[in-house]
């Protein structure tokens, strides 16, 4: 996956996702609601001197979850450890791991939802009472063992609330969602990013590029990077409004931060299913593409600007993509 609006991690990204990571909550941009909350749970972990409630964050990719993540572990002055649901293997690696930690350390999982259900099994004692549960021997001598580990917060992410088992859910004390950030949060963003890169942006530039981030802080670091390159050959290096337009434009990312992918699929539900409703294996094999990625990738931002809603019997296009295309909305749908 490719698509420069993708608001999945790629290798382009890394170059300076790290150096662009806010490190305090007072820095994190928006998500008032999560931060609200945090700050509060944060400040009275402190104060007990205790370790802070398991959490669990969710929401689309590139929403800032890792880097939430790491903020709370550095308001809360311990180390972080980081890794993935499918990096764990088999319960052992996610022991070691566990045994590993300092009093009041941060775990952090990513894709926490996509953790075999055996290591899953560890992690529900570990969570709830601090133990770790080995088996000694096998078969008939086998015996259950329990060790204690020191009190420690796990931070679960996920894109995919919906897949997290009940059992594990149940164990999160603290649950947030990660809403789409607003133009002026982006632009904001993308000010703060331009200024960290220095590179020069005039306001509007930064709202433009803002405006086309698909509510999304890596999609508009991303745009930001690529508009400097236009800027530094093309222009003196400053990147002027007209310059943002121009490069987005080549770019190919519309006004509203959709590409031709976004088209592609709007078309096809207008053209072929008189813009629905459609299932979403119908639209994937249609366009070819996987409804995996769809769901996950493309369709979030066009239910949030409300062109596309899901509904019992699958996918509608609404008058307002109709508008957007520039196609005429049918009379009676
Ligand atoms: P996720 O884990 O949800 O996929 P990340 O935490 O990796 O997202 O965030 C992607 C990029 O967006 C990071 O490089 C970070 O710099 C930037 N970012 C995310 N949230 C914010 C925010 N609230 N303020 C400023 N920058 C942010």
């Amino acid at each position: 996956n490719d698509r420069i609006i993708s608001a999945n991690f790629m290798m382009e990204d890394n170059v300076v996702e790290y150096s662009l990571r806010p490190r305090f909550l007072a820095e994190y941009i928006g998500q008032k609601q999560a931060k609200e909350n945090l700050k509060i749970y944060i400040e009275a972990a402190k104060l007990r001197k205790e370790a802070l409630d398991h959490v669990l964050l969710y929401g689309p990719p590139g929403l800032g979850k890792t880097t939430l993540s790491n903020i709370i572990a550095n308001e809360l002055g311990v180390n972080i450890r980081t890794t993935s649901g499918p990096a764990i293997e088999r319960p052992g690696d996610l022991a070691a791991i566990l045994t590993n930690l300092q009093e009041g350390d941060v775990l952090f999982i990513d894709e926490i939802h996509r953790l075999h259900r055996t290591v899953e099994e560890v992690l529900y004692p570990a969570m709830e009472d601090f133990a770790l549960d080995i088996i000694i021997g096998k078969g008939p001598s086998a015996r259950s063992v329990r060790l204690d580990l020191p009190p420690f917060t796990l931070i679960g992410a996920t894109t995919r609330v919906g897949l997290l088992s009940a059992p594990l859910r149940d164990r999160f004390g603290v649950v947030s969602r990660l809403e789409f950030y607003t133009v002026d949060e982006l632009s904001y963003i993308v000010s703060r990013t331009a200024d960290i890169l220095q590179v020069g942006i005039v306001g509007e530039a930064a709202r433009e590029i803002g405006m086309r981030s698909r509510g999304t802080p890596r999609i508009a670091n991303r745009l930001l990077k690529r508009v400097r390159d236009f800027a530094q050959v093309r222009g003196d290096g400053v990147i002027t409004m007209a310059l943002a337009q121009e490069s987005l434009r080549l770019l190919q990312v519309d006004d509203l931060g959709l590409d031709e992918i976004d088209h592609k699929m709007l078309r096809a539900i207008i053209q072929s299913f008189q813009g629905g409703p459609v299932g979403l294996e119908t639209i994937a094999a249609t366009i070819g593409e996987e409804s995996q990625t769809i769901e996950d990738v493309y369709e979030p931002y066009l239910l949030q600007i409300g062109f596309m809603q899901r509904t019992p019997r699958g996918r509608i296009v609404t008058p307002q993509a109709y508008h957007h295309l520039g196609l005429p909305v049918p009379e009676q749908r």
